[in-house]
């Protein structure tokens, strides 16, 4: 080989908090139905499913900060706040209790969803990527280091929209905790460094709309605010 034909694609990356160097981004996997109300709200038998996954483009990570661009293609845009597991290092078939040893810090995202047409993909048997995986789809907060955050177990994990409270939850109520989820994937993908997992959202999601005003947070973790942009 003697070098790429167009211009190499730039390494998505992540902020990190309180630090001037950035967190380089691989893949990003999200879990479905991590939280049992959730489960309930979206028609699902929380006792009955193990974790299932879907991806997300890694340049699709955005600041959770700043405007946030309403996107096309859709007329209901639904927040989904989670906690974001970084990972340092890798692996397959990782036992439970070894996939912590993997992290590299947290921190507190949003999975959005055009709801619309997940509604359609679940109905007529479709992938969720369009509905998922769009640009700008999982805005993040800065990483938190382990340091500062230590692996939170519990905590209050909550989104409000103009004021107004939508989703809360504790991390204690996860069908499947962090390491559980890191174990139970690492068995469908050989798990690498750079790479991020949404770890599923608390019941309350419902639509955002332009001009809303969004705050988000882990207890222990982080919070973030942006605001969705106007028509
Ligand atoms: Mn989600």
């Amino acid at each position: 080989m003697t070098g790429f034909v167009i211009t190499p694609p730039t390494t998505a990356s992540l902020a990190i908090s309180g630090s001037d160097q950035v967190f380089p981004l691989r893949r990003v996997f999200c879990v479905g139905r991590n939280y049992a109300a959730h489960a309930r709200e979206m028609g699902a038998d929380p006792d009955r499913e193990p974790p299932f996954f879907f991806s997300k483009p890694a340049d699709a990570v955005v600041p959770a900060s700043g405007t946030l661009p309403y996107p096309p293609a859709t007329r209901e845009l639904h927040h989904e706040v989670e906690l974001v597991v970084a990972l340092k290092e890798g692996g397959a078939d990782i036992a439970p209790e070894r996939a912590l040893d993997l992290v590299w810090g947290y921190a507190v995202g949003l999975d959005l969803t055009r709801r619309d047409l997940q509604a359609i993909a679940k109905k007529d048997g479709r992938p969720w990527d369009m509905a998922k995986g769009f640009d700008a789809s999982a805005p993040c907060s800065p990483l938190q280091p382990l340091s500062c955050t230590g692996h939170p177990q519990q905590g209050r994990i909550w989104l409000e929209v103009n004021g107004e409270l939508k989703q809360e939850g504790n991390l204690d109520e996860m069908i499947w905790p962090v390491a559980d989820v890191i174990s139970y994937l690492s068995r469908f993908v050989t798990l690498a460094p750079g790479d991020l997992i949404f770890t599923g959202t608390p019941s309350g999601v419902g639509a955002l709309n332009p001009g809303d005003r969004v705050r988000g947070g882990v207890e222990g973790v982080t919070t973030f605010e942006l605001v969705v942009a106007g028509e």
